[in-house]
């Protein structure tokens, strides 16, 4: 094998499929430390009670939301999306690639989340208002039983527009924050990486934010953006790889995913599993929705991530034990792929650490593939995917066809009562021009 930093490695803890993740292939690594819920919850770092106080906090905006945001009144000011049932998809999965059906399928469509169009205005859109609301109460402006339609006023925007927001994203975290940063007052800079998409840095200027393009890769991205933060006191970072406000603001996702599952009647429980399978960058949305189905569901739950080959990142650092001190560089890899919402080679430390022992896998896809099952959307259920959103898709091929992983854990003869969520995280906003491009990319394989 060829390492390209053999010093990092030092130490690593070594795994299975290393070989496999070295050159590049598709593989599903079994997460062989995880441990029963129960058990995990007294080792991480987050609790329910955190859970409980981000939902909370995102019932409290609501009426700003409502009111700034008019596409979100009809849901009362909740930025939530639907939960659709994919036995389409699923039976052209089987019929053009020959993966057997196996129990239900359905498709969290994250993809038509209000104001920013990905599974980004989960956490990214909950750490801006939190900030927000910090700033208002310490200087105060505001208190817990204050309308929070508030935000919405001249005083507050006014206040807010002398203090800034920066992070660093490969295009979506970027939207989030921009979008909601603005709406505020705040001024946002968003230093996006070189393989962000340019209608995204088009919106957001369009919103008045302030786009730095760099020639680099996102971990340069958010280098960046955390110096210019760090030389002003009225500047707020958003650290993308190590935030507990962006995970407790994905970890919401799962109270209300258990709503869904409830009014359409699906079952959860040890005789009814349900798999979710859930694209991967930096690790912050997967990771931050894992917790909160944990906490839900416990061991019912079998959380997947995927990553594509090149940029395996969460993998190689919850795999090796190294953390964020691994990048795909270390293996040799490019870091290079498609899915723009993926392109990480550094993972976050914070959730690895806490990933380690509550996640049950990690599959990791090529590039190809992604554009096959976007058209597949399409075609069968008409739901528009971006490269990335389709990466979950693989997950559940990979992981109900005969693997070591259900013989593991027992399964297998529980795989009619199975219910399998293809976590679909952005496409909504992609222009019809670009994604026509993706279209018919995957339409030609
Ligand atoms: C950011 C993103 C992800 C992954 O989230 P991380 O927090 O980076 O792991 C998945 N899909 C899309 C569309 C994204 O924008």
């Amino acid at each position: 094998m060829d390492f390209k930093n053999i010093d990092c490695l030092k130490g690593a803890k070594f795994f299975i499929s290393e070989a496999d993740i070295i050159a590049g292939k598709e593989s599903f690594w079994i997460n062989k430390d995880k441990i029963p819920f129960e058990k995990a919850r007294d080792l991480i770092e987050f609790n329910r009670e955190q859970e409980i106080d981000a939902a909370e906090r995102l019932e409290r905006f609501s009426l700003y939301i409502a009111k700034a945001f008019p596409e979100t009144e009809i849901d009362g000011g909740i930025i939530e999306s639907p939960l659709i049932d994919a036995s389409l998809i699923q039976s052209e999965i089987e019929r053009a690639l020959g993966y057997q059906s196996v129990g239900r399928l359905m498709l969290k469509l994250d993809s038509e989340l209000p104001i920013s169009g990905s599974i980004k205005a989960r956490g990214g859109i909950y750490e801006v208002l939190k900030y927000a609301e910090h700033l208002a109460m310490e200087n105060d402006l505001l208190t817990h039983e204050d309308n929070y339609e508030k935000f919405a006023s001249k005083e507050l925007q006014a206040f807010f527009s002398d203090y800034s927001i920066v992070v660093g994203s490969t295009g979506n975290l970027g939207m989030s924050i921009g979008i909601m940063g603005a709406s505020l007052g705040f001024k946002v800079t968003v230093h996006m990486s070189a393989d962000a998409r340019q209608w995204k840095k088009d919106l957001l200027r369009t919103k008045g934010v302030a786009v730095v393009e760099h020639v680099a890769d996102y971990g340069h991205a958010v280098i960046e953006g955390r110096e210019q933060a760090a030389q002003d006191p009225k500047c707020y970072f958003v650290d993308d790889e190590d935030s507990a406000d962006l995970f407790l603001g994905y970890a919401v996702a799962a109270r209300r995913l258990k709503k869904q599952l409830d009014a359409q009647g699906v079952q959860v429980d040890s005789e009814h599993p349900l798999f979710v399978y859930l694209p991967c960058g930096v690790g912050g949305g997967p990771g931050g929705v894992t917790f909160g189905l944990k906490l839900f569901f416990g061991d019912a739950v079998h959380c997947i991530f995927v990553e594509p080959t090149h940029a395996p990142a969460v993998l190689l650092g919850i795999a090796t034990g190294l953390d964020e001190h691994v990048s795909a560089q270390d293996f040799g890899l490019d870091g290079l792929t498609a899915a723009d919402g993926l392109a990480v080679s550094r993972p976050s430390g914070l959730v690895c650490r806490t990933m380690r022992p509550l996640i049950d896998g990690v599959v990791t896809v090529d590039d190809l593939r992604l554009y096959q099952y976007l058209a597949m959307a399409w075609d069968t259920q008409k739901v528009k995917l971006e490269p990335s959103a389709a990466a979950g898709f693989y997950g559940y091929c990979r992981a109900t066809q005969k693997s070591e992983y259900l013989e593991d854990h027992n399964l297998s003869n529980k795989m009619n009562n199975s219910t399998h969520i293809v976590w679909a995280t952005g496409g909504r906003m992609v222009p019809d021009k670009d994604w026509l491009c993706y279209y018919e990319n995957g339409r030609s394989l």
